[in-house]
């Protein structure tokens, strides 16, 4: 391809490209014209620290050497179409059982997290023979029709009226719940009496499977209460339902252990992953399948396919990255360094504007609040999708930038989920910019 220069790039991506979640005449994107590590630059060589991966994607950082050295190799292996076997393939899916929890048998690939989703959705109906799913409030899964109907916040309206049959019930979100818990327990306790009632209503015989993310990630790094995610799975024990846990997001050690499951004492039916398979550095995802739906396919047509279903670069560029994972302890890392941003973020509570902060590994959200007292939000939840973005987050988010500390915000959580192979040091650094904003910031719109 020809070289162009910046405002090249810029034009013509405004003038032929379509955006997303956007109004085209608002698009203004940077180019970035060198990047490594946490760090790129834009086309004025203004230097930032990526403190959001790209779309917490790029868990080994820009330009990592041993998958640059791989792109090079890469045209010298023949593309081969789903139906044929090969090494890249069932080297990644060998990889990706071992790392996943106990139970899990079989891999089946797709191109990223919606398609991921869309295919589980599938799955659980052809194995249960039901077709009720149900999945959460406050949850992103995609913006294909499937997983746009799982999606259970703003993101979704575009494809209501949805299919039938698709449920939402709430996450635990307790900063912002009605009621004050006067323990974790007892939060899991209610939230799972209601999720069994609701269960009941709408007929169990009837329901095929239970989307969660463990974490739900850009509707701000939620951590469930003790024993919830435990709970949901007894419920799915009891009535016969599929548990299918959303790790498009916590995948491949964004939260200090493999899969964010690894945190707790239980295990999903389906894990769908993409993202951090490849940090991004190819466009692929899947389905992790337990023995049970495996078993289920021994003897019955798994119906659906795609035409990139374990396409060959991406599968080989997925292999070298889970090797990087190992050679790097990059999961380790990830959780050891995860220390230090909960130290910097518990002290950022300090803040008027700082109502909660929530963390796990390297995968945190800062929520912003006009008043501590009333917890009034920074956005009115809803109002960010679709609209001229002139609101205080998006001053907030602007302020980061200009203060260069890159990432991006959901109603009124910052996400903050740098690259794995952040340091201590880079990631003290970061924490200081977003501090010197959050001054910034009262000062100039707040107090
Ligand atoms: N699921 C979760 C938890 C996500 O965070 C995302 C994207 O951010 C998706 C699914 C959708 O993934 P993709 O954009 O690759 O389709």
């Amino acid at each position: 391809m020809k070289s162009m220069d910046a405002s090249q790039i810029k034009q013509e991506n405004q003038q032929y490209v379509l955006h997303s979640w956007s109004k085209q005449k608002n698009v203004n994107p940077k180019t970035i014209s060198k990047a490594e590590g946490v760090f790129f630059w834009d086309e004025t060589d203004n230097k930032y620290i990526d403190m959001c991966s790209q779309l917490v994607y790029l868990n080994v950082g820009h330009q990592h050497p041993k998958l640059l050295e791989e792109f090079k190799h890469i045209g010298e292996i023949p593309l081969a179409a789903p139906g044929f076997a090969t090494a890249s393939k069932a080297a990644l899916a060998r990889k990706i059982v071992k790392a996943a929890p106990s139970n899990m048998a079989k891999v089946f690939f797709t191109s990223g997290g919606a398609e991921s989703n869309d295919h589980a959705i599938k799955m659980a109906r052809m194995v249960t023979g039901r077709y009720k799913i149900f999945s959460r409030y406050r949850s992103y899964h995609g913006a294909t029709f499937g997983a746009g109907n799982l999606t259970g916040e703003s993101r979704r309206f575009e494809v209501e009226p949805g299919i039938p049959g698709f449920i939402k019930f709430d996450t635990p979100y307790l900063y912002r719940e009605v009621v004050d818990f006067p323990s974790e327990e007892e939060a899991t306790q209610f939230y799972l009496a209601r999720l069994k009632n609701q269960l009941l209503y709408e007929g169990p015989q009837s329901i095929a499977a239970i989307f969660i993310e463990p974490i739900p990630g850009s509707n701000g790094v939620l951590i469930p209460p003790k024993g919830y995610l435990e709970g949901v799975r007894a419920l799915c024990d009891e009535f016969g339902i599929l548990m299918i846990c959303d790790e498009v997001m916590t995948g491949f050690g964004r939260t200090g252990k493999m899969f964010a499951v690894d945190h707790f004492n239980f295990e999903p039916d389906m894990i769908t992953f993409a993202k951090g398979v490849t940090s991004g550095y190819a466009p692929l995802g899947g389905v992790i399948v337990n023995d049970k739906v495996a078993n289920y396919f021994d003897d019955h047509v798994l119906m659906t396919g795609l035409t990139y279903s374990g396409h060959t670069v991406c599968t080989q560029i997925g292999c070298t990255t889970l090797d990087i994972y190992q050679e790097e302890n990059l999961i380790e890392h990830a959780a050891k360094v995860g220390e230090q941003l909960a130290k910097r973020l518990e002290q950022l509570l300090s803040f008027n504007s700082v109502g909660d902060v929530r963390y796990i590994g390297l995968f945190a959200a800062v929520e912003l609040v006009k008043d501590k007292t009333t917890k009034q939000p920074i956005i009115e939840y809803g109002t960010d999708y679709g609209k001229d973005k002139v609101g205080l987050m998006s001053k907030f988010i602007s302020l980061l930038s200009e203060n260069g500390f890159y990432t991006y915000s959901h109603e009124s959580s910052v996400i903050i989920a740098p690259p794995l192979v952040i340091t201590e040091q880079q990631l003290n650094e970061a924490m200081d910019l977003f501090e010197k904003t959050l001054i910034q910031f009262e000062q100039q719109y707040l107090f």
